[in-house]
């Protein structure tokens, strides 16, 4: 089966295989025309400019789940930072402090292990859906889905649906036109700006975001990051809308080997629609030799990339379902069984499976193995994280003195210890050490040598560390440092770290 390449230009290409050899399922980009011709499909180059697609609203099924993962999404998104936790923002990347707050968990510069090992199980996580169902992340939690929608919703709400809007734009400018632009335009700037500010409120404490803003006291890089993501919310959803995913999307590029041919994703049935043509509902259709698409185009109507999915499942189909729901209403008109478009596999749709014979296929080995390799990496995490020493100790050896002799025949190496405590408590810490027979460590300025350490705080301690000249021939010899204490309900927390103490001659 010839297939075209990413760019749409035609030919074979093998990245569009189905990973497992299989038929694959991916179709260059066959475009209706902009107003939902299905019948005049073309094949488009990548590089070609874009019309502007109106796509129709629609109701049902998939259309409500796309609300719920708007209004989930941005709860999460908009509230978090809101949230607070032991008197601090619960959720909050302090650059400058080079501290990660989520939560109770407090992650520092040395613990980005736990960062890197959160990205590989989101993006397994990602393989693993788009092999079971195809592109459920685009369709529904994607970013630029999900403010695609909301702006979209905006313009119906203020132009109207796909008609109206579609008149409104070819019409000439009158005071009508100016009012309901400058009416969207405003009101996608609103929720841009909110969007713009709540990110920034992800880096910065949010709750003084707001006095900073009115005051002018923002800095220069909260400017910066607050306009740069608003004005690319508002560029994006409001105006590039599919062409983000057609052009600046990696993940669209090479969704094609995550998907083989028992992945569930929205497929026409073909056997079951052609040949398709309009026709009267009273109309023995079958005897006619028609299929069930009556070509109404209303799929093409509703799809948010404009693209026929009759044409094959292509590149630019985000998995969305909207024709699923069109397509479902007018099978209801027409007192045809519903699911002539539908998720599907492509092998069930072709051996005319159940859905259930199909949902047999959705344990196969690539989806198991996934699963298996993010059940143990979210084990490890977790018992990772569950047994984190909270103190972490750095011995820095002063780099000014080697040693220096002490009276009464004492050797002393001078150190800066830095001491980090991860946890929400606050720590009493003794310094200890050994390795030498009659090592000795005394902290330098400050009479105690009990050292405190605040909740998620860090302390640079300069200490000596003493030993007697005849404990060891000249030269350097390793010893291990111990900073061991208890926290405010009485743990015990200890840590070594090894170090090397410097013999004169
Ligand atoms: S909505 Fe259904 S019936 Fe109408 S053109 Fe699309 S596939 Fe055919
Ligand atoms: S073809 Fe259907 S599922 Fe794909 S993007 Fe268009 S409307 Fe959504």
């Amino acid at each position: 089966m010839s297939v075209t390449d990413a760019s749409g230009a035609p030919g074979s290409s093998s990245s569009q295989q189905g990973a497992d050899g299989g038929a694959p399922p991916w179709r260059p980009y066959l475009r209706a025309d902009d107003r939902g011709n299905g019948a005049n499909a073309v094949e488009v180059a990548l590089n070609e400019v874009r019309g502007k697609i109106y796509p129709r609203s629609v109701s049902g099924v998939f259309a409500r789940w796309r609300v719920v993962f708007v209004l989930l999404t941005q709860l999460v998104f908009y509230g978090l930072p809101w949230l607070q936790w032991e008197g601090r923002q619960a959720v909050l990347f302090d650059l400058g402090a080079r501290k990660f707050y989520l939560f109770g968990l407090v992650l520092w510069p040395q613990d980005v292990v736990y960062l890197a090992v959160l990205l590989v199980i989101s993006a397994l996580a990602l393989f693993l859906f788009t092999a079971v169902a195809g592109r459920l992340f685009c369709g529904y939690a994607c970013p630029q889905t999900v403010y695609t929608e909301i702006f979209m919703w905006i313009e119906r709400k203020v132009e109207g649906d796909r008609l109206a809007r579609i008149r409104l734009d070819e019409s000439p400018w009158t005071a009508r036109k100016l009012r309901l632009k400058l009416t969207k335009h405003a009101l996608w700037i609103l929720v841009a700006w909110w969007t713009g500010s709540t990110f920034i409120g992800y880096f910065a404490p949010i709750r003084g975001l707001g006095h900073d803003l009115l005051t002018l006291q923002l800095g220069p890089w909260q400017w910066f990051w607050m306009l740069f993501y608003g004005f690319a919310t508002w560029g994006n959803a409001g105006f590039m809308r599919e062409s983000v995913c057609k052009y600046m999307c990696p993940y669209a590029r090479f969704q094609s080997v995550m998907v083989d041919p028992d992945t569930f994703v929205v497929t026409y049935d073909k056997g079951r629609g052609e040949p398709r043509g309009g026709r009267s509902r009273k109309l023995d259709y079958k005897s006619a030799g028609m299929g069930d698409c009556v070509d109404c185009s209303l799929c093409v109507q509703v799809c948010p990339t404009g693209i026929d999915i009759r044409n094959g499942l292509q590149y630019l189909c985000i998995g969305c379902g909207a024709c699923i729901d069109a397509c479902d209403q007018v099978m209801d008109k027409m007192k045809y069984p519903q699911g002539l478009i539908r998720y599907a596999s492509q092998r069930a749709v072709e051996q005319g499976w159940s859905p259930r014979q199909a949902r047999a296929r959705l344990l196969r080995p690539r989806v198991l193995v996934y699963a298996a390799i993010i059940t143990a990496l979210a084990v490890a995490f977790v018992a990772a994280l569950a047994l984190r020493n909270p103190l972490r100790v750095d011995v820095i050896r002063d780099r000014g003195v080697l040693a220096r002799e002490a009276p009464g025949g004492i050797i002393e190496n001078v150190y800066r210890i830095q001491l980090i405590n991860t946890s929400e408590s606050s720590l009493v810490l003794q310094l200890q050490a050994s390795g030498l027979p009659g090592l000795d460590v005394h902290v330098e300025r400050q009479a105690a040598q009990a050292i405190e350490l605040e909740p998620y705080a860090n302390k640079l301690v300069p200490v000596v560390i003493r030993a007697p000249a005849q404990a060891a021939a000249p030269g350097a010899h390793p010893i291990m440092v111990r900073a061991s204490g208890r926290d405010r309900a009485g743990n015990t927390v200890q840590r070594d770290e090894n170090a090397s103490f410097y013999m004169p001659e």
